[in-house]
């Protein structure tokens, strides 16, 4: 078995490069607008009623039409999964692994075409578009050598006379909801955790990029995942969301999107239903209210570089994005004034041209919120970029920056997701790590100093998962930097780490007199 390592980025300046990923637009481009059937038990089924699918950058282009499950679907597909269960965790998890390692070498051979269908689904530009997919061929990667590791479970002692061992064995049937801003990574690594660990898995792909997840589905059944095991259902939160978290059959839930939904998720599976004989368990990956902290001893053009990178990256629709600038007063307006111009040279346009650094926000939900965002910024704190947005092809919104930020300000404090960054004024080292953890969520975090016990302290005080000293606070990299956050970020799960496929599994002990 090779050693796992990341898989890299596509180098565009390369002229061959870039005519490959052209021709993986071109591949997608000829089927765009088809439709997708629900896919359970391996059976394809075609319901009336449609999700459709858009290109943001250009509301009028049908990237795909896709069949939307209703409760009676979402129920076969329950019990198909259940049945699938019975068999899937008894195959061996080197077998499991091996249909990771199979469909990792599928999306690889077709990378570019997986990264153009995000283009156009998600408005992802070209690099990020190339690091979601690369990220999504981690994740089959390294979650199949995880499980080679487990298989034998762990070590035990035993006393004379005595066998003991402690295995892990699969949970049952989890609702995997995966979201759109990774609609490729996120929606592939959470169903293969699951599925490799022994799992059965309903998939319900976020609704405004089910498309790729459809691909993807198919990829795992050429990979040889037997039918049942990953079953297809796209469909509204309110009515098979919630159906299936209520369900007594429901094991797990593995969810990522916003904290509004989380806790709602959360709360539900809690309660124990007729019927149910466990209690359920949630992964849940939410929110950010992410800060990168300037300190006055520090190399302020990658300060002002790092903030306008993860601030701006994908439309700032990540959860690890820079949303908050914290910096020490003696360099705060040169930090300010760097990113500011830095900012007023990016691009936002069609993410299919690569000379466009920014495409369009996720849909027209996303654009009224950013948009209202940027008004409540403008009472209060000073706009110094950006502030437009427009929305009558696509949904597009200007990189923006708001200055002179009260660190309790509403955006200071609440979640965006989209292209605004507020920058706020520290007295000092110390107080601009007191601002960076007033807020309840704690996913990423970066400081940039050159001050060694600066550093130091930040790696013991600045609460959050992901912590980056002198660099951006996004792209973190599956099996090097595992991720997920504290408090109202999430259940404290770490995906692409080495811990995460033990939220999917039991652990068994059993103990025979020799
Ligand atoms: N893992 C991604 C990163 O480090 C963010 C994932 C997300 O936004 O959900 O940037």
């Amino acid at each position: 078995m090779i050693e796992y390592k990341h898989e890299p980025f596509t180098d565009f300046s390369k002229e061959e490069n870039k005519k490959a990923f052209q021709a993986g637009m071109e591949l997608v481009e000829s089927y765009l607008g088809q439709d997708y059937p629900l896919i359970i038990g391996g059976e394809r089924i075609e319901t009336e009623e449609k999700i459709t699918s858009v290109n943001p950058a250009n509301k009028e282009e049908v990237v795909g039409r896709v069949s939307k499950a209703n409760r009676e679907l979402a129920e076969r597909a329950m019990n198909s999964a259940l049945e699938a269960f019975e068999s899937w965790k008894k195959v061996k998890p080197e077998v499991r692994a091996d249909v990771l390692f199979k469909a990792a070498a599928i999306v690889r051979r077709r990378k570019h075409e997986f990264s153009a269908l995000l283009m156009k689904e998600a408005g992802k530009p070209w690099k990020e578009a190339d690091a979601d997919t690369a990220e999504g061929i981690d994740f089959l990667e390294y979650y199949g050598r995880q499980m080679l590791e487990l298989k034998d479970g762990k070590k035990v002692q035993s006393r004379p006379g005595e066998y003991n061992r402690y295995d892990y064995i699969p949970l049952g049937v989890g609702v995997v909801i995966s979201p759109w801003n990774f609609a490729f990574a996120i929606m592939a690594g959470t169903t293969v955790a699951a599925v490799v660990s022994g799992n059965a898995v309903l998939l319900k792909p976020a609704s405004t990029t089910p498309v790729v997840a459809a691909k993807f589905v198919e990829v795992l059944e050429e990979a040889g995942l037997p039918k049942g095991v990953v079953n297809y259902i796209p469909g509204s939160g309110a009515e098979v969301g919630d159906y299936l978290v209520d369900h007594p059959k429901t094991r797990f839930i593995s969810f990522t999107g916003s904290r509004e939904v989380g806790t709602r998720i959360y709360e539900r599976a809690a309660i124990v239903n007729e019927g149910q004989i466990w209690l359920k368990r949630v992964i849940a990956e939410m929110g950010g209210k992410d800060t990168i902290v300037v300190d006055k001893e520090a190399d302020l053009e990658l300060a002002a570089q790092s903030i306008v990178q993860s601030a701006f990256g994908f439309s700032g629709q990540k959860c690890s994005a820079c949303s908050r600038a914290v910096i020490v007063e003696d360099v705060y307006d040169q930090v300010l004034e760097r990113a500011v111009a830095l900012t007023k040279e990016l691009t936002v346009g069609d993410p299919m041209n690569p000379d466009n650094f920014m495409g369009p926000v996720n849909d027209q939900n996303a654009f009224d919120k950013i948009m209202k965002y940027i008004e409540i910024g403008k009472t209060e704190g000073e706009l110094m970029a950006g502030g437009e947005g427009d929305d009558s092809k696509g949904y597009f919104i200007q990189p923006t920056i708001f200055a002179g930020l009260d660190p309790k300000a509403r955006l200071m404090q609440e979640e965006i997701f989209g292209p605004v960054v507020a920058f706020a004024k520290a007295k000092d080292f110390n107080h601009a790590l007191e601002i960076a953890n007033n807020t309840e969520y704690g996913l990423t975090g970066a400081v940039i100093s050159n001050n060694r016990a600066h550093l130091e302290q930040a790696r013991e005080d600045f609460h959050v998962g992901n912590l980056y000293f002198n660099r951006g606070c996004t792209g973190a990299i599956v099996g090097y930097q595992p991720f997920g956050g504290f408090n109202m970020s999430g259940t404290d799960s770490k995906a692409g780490g080495p811990d995460y496929l033990l939220l999917h599994m039991q652990a068994k002990t059993t103990s025979e007199m020799l």
